[in-house]
């Protein structure tokens, strides 16, 4: 049984495996995103009001087991956020707002510094904003 691995997933997290919430880390780990709430709510197996939906994402959020990203259009969406394995940034067209993978993250160095200061537990949010071929193309 493939949900298994979710409740454990959100269980060795520390977060409460309910129907809903190992419905949506299900979606949001096989689905690349960035996914609003919305979307989430929509495409969930299990039928729940959206302000679970909000709540599950805040729940995930806090344990790191999403990150969100902010493509600056007023809706913050999120994604798995994969330990070690697929951690990457987006690049967000202006105009039209089509996204890409951008397969790079920013160098270690921030580690060690933000360690200095005496921060633990960082996490940090990263999207590049420019004008994609086509919106380039037509002027
Ligand atoms: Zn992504
Ligand atoms: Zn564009
Ligand atoms: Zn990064």
């Amino acid at each position: 049984m493939s949900q298994k691995v979710y409740e454990d997933m959100l269980r060795e997290a520390g977060v409460k495996p309910t129907k809903v919430r190992v419905a949506i880390m299900s979606f949001i780990s096989l689905n690349h995103g960035p996914h609003t709430v919305e979307e989430l709510h929509e495409n969930s197996s299990v039928t729940c009001d959206l302000v679970t939906v909000y709540r599950a994402i805040g729940l995930f959020e806090k344990h790191n087991l999403i990150q969100s990203c902010d493509f600056r259009d007023g809706q913050l969406r999120y994604e798995y956020n994969p330990e070690g394995g697929d951690h990457h940034h987006h690049v967000i067209c202006r105009t039209c707002h089509a996204h890409e993978v951008v397969p790079l993250c920013v160098p270690d160095k921030w580690r060690k510094i933000l360690g200095k200061l005496g921060y633990s537990d960082v996490s940090h949010q990263l999207e590049f904003f420019g004008l994609c071929r086509g919106c380039t193309d037509s002027g």
